[in-house]
């Protein structure tokens, strides 16, 4: 597997916003902006939990459950890869293992 991790999803300009401003994820405007709650960092802690080197917990479905699945973070990404279906698939499996987001 490829280690990617150009940033794109973090750095490129939304042209489509009036006026034109930095950056396309949207969850940078109601988080910490955080790395994590970029594509890239959902997509390395994707990475980390195949590799084995995290687990799932409660923090990381406070995350992942803060992403608005807007899809616009694949759409900048020159790799072609559908990030939402994979931050969906860990939605999945964080609530089949009762991670939620939030105070539950
Ligand atoms: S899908 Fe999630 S991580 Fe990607 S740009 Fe949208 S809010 Fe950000």
């Amino acid at each position: 597997m490829r280690n990617i991790a150009c940033g794109d999803c973090r750095e490129q300009t939304d042209y489509t916003a009036n006026p034109q401003k930095w950056g396309v994820c949207v969850a940078r405007e109601h988080t910490s902006g955080f790395e994590a709650f970029f594509g890239r960092g959902k997509m390395q802690i994707i990475r980390s939990l195949w590799q084995g080197k995290l687990e799932l917990s409660k923090e990381m479905a406070d995350v992942i459950f803060q992403c608005l699945t807007c899809n616009a973070c694949s759409e900048a990404c020159a790799y072609d890869m559908d990030n939402v279906a994979l931050y969906e698939a860990l939605r999945a499996e964080l609530v089949d293992n009762n991670l939620f987001f939030g105070f539950i």
